[in-house]
């Protein structure tokens, strides 16, 4: 499957806000962000104005970064969001929160959604006891996520563990450390969400 193998930082630069790509580096005064906020590329400290269409753009971009999706796979998101009933926007980010990989990084198994995407391709994580390795998997209430046996001595998900202990962890999901297991509790609500998305613009920009 195709994926972005760019620089992640310039990603977070190119959106000038952080988007913790980078697992424990993004905590750190190594952040790019920290160093040089400003829009990469040999014009990226020049003042712009924005256009209307660029905040839309921009707001869809850093959203869908964040995740680590890529147009399709995010467009295709947007589409099941619309058909659903309730609120398009809101719905749409409940999606990207029940995504296998995102509730591997939220628990704590991993760094970033990107290394978490890499445990579940990699057939370490287990759902309802059995392997799934489909980072787009969507969650229901009440499904238990663990690591595999084979997964439960790496370092790199004991290291992410420790680190993401200064995370903590959303009201919607429940964990065992020492089972190395959680539970995918409920859909989150909006109020459960990150604050700092404006979901409504990618409607706009998607109905437009
Ligand atoms: Fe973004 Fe993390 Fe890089 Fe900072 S260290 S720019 S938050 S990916």
């Amino acid at each position: 499957m195709a994926r972005y193998l760019g620089s992640k930082c310039r990603i977070c630069r190119r959106e000038a806000t952080k988007l913790f790509l980078k697992g424990e580096k993004c905590y750190s005064d190594k952040c790019a962000i920290e160093r040089r906020n400003y829009v990469p590329g040999q014009h990226g400290q020049r003042r712009r104005k924005v256009s209307d269409y660029g905040v839309h753009l921009r707001e869809k971009q850093k959203i869908k970064r964040t995740y680590g999706l890529l147009e399709k796979q995010f467009h295709n998101l947007f589409e099941n969001a619309e058909r659903k009933r309730g609120i398009t926007g809101e719905t749409l980010l409940a999606l990207l929160e029940r995504r296998l990989d995102n509730v591997v990084f939220r628990m704590g198994f991993s760094a970033s959604r990107s290394e978490a995407r890499q445990i579940v391709s990699h057939k370490q994580i287990l759902v309802n006891g059995r392997t799934v390795n489909i980072p787009s998997y969507l969650l229901r209430p009440g499904d238990k996520v663990s690591i595999a046996p084979r997964g439960r001595d790496h370092l790199r998900i004991k290291a992410a563990m420790d680190h993401a202990k200064t995370r903590g962890l959303p009201s919607w999901l429940e964990l065992d450390m020492d089972k190395l297991a959680g539970v995918f509790q409920q859909i989150p609500d909006r109020s459960d969400l990150p604050t700092d998305f404006n979901e409504n613009l990618i409607v706009e920009l998607y109905s437009k």
